[in-house]
């Protein structure tokens, strides 16, 4: 951060506290060169990453399309929109704890599938067979066996 008085770059922070209920830090700093005291606010950036595609294009993180492909899989499902919607914001949380700018598309699929999975198997299984693009049915079906053997697998992630 450079000294908006003088523009050198070393500042030290005097005091730091958190502040708007600790949505945001503010930061007394003193120039080293000059010093000149000022105050800096850091609050988080609530941005969320862009997405990487399959094919290197790049696209803005798009919640009505993840939403719709969590209902698509949820689809007839015993799982009610409160429910998704909760998914939904894990995923949210997940990509915005990241800190990153951006994010290849196969890991947003891998958050949605951690959050089917302890969601409903079916729909998990359902969203794994398109976004896995099993080339067979015995991927298919080590999938599945795989689901069998650890069905709580999805629980902590
Ligand atoms: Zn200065």
């Amino acid at each position: 951060m450079h000294c908006p008085f003088c523009g050198a770059e070393e500042t030290k922070v005097s005091d730091s506290r958190l502040v708007a209920g600790g949505d945001q830090v503010r930061r007394r700093r003193q120039c080293v060169a000059c010093s000149e005291r000022f105050t800096t606010y850091e609050t988080a950036e609530l941005l969320m990453p862009r997405v990487v595609k399959r094919d290197g294009s790049r696209e803005v993180f798009d919640e009505n399309k993840l939403r719709a492909g969590l209902a698509r899989a949820l689809e007839k499902r015993p799982v009610d929109t409160e429910t998704l919607e909760a998914a939904l914001e894990r995923i949210r949380q997940q990509l915005l704890a990241r800190g990153e700018r951006e994010v290849p598309s196969l890991q947003v699929g891998e958050l949605v599938m951690q959050q089917l999975k302890r969601l409903d198997q079916v729909a998990y299984i359902r969203f794994a067979s398109v976004y896995r693009q099993f080339k067979d049915l015995n991927e298919f079906r080590a999938e599945i066996d795989q689901l069998a053997a650890n069905p709580d697998s999805g629980i902590d992630s």
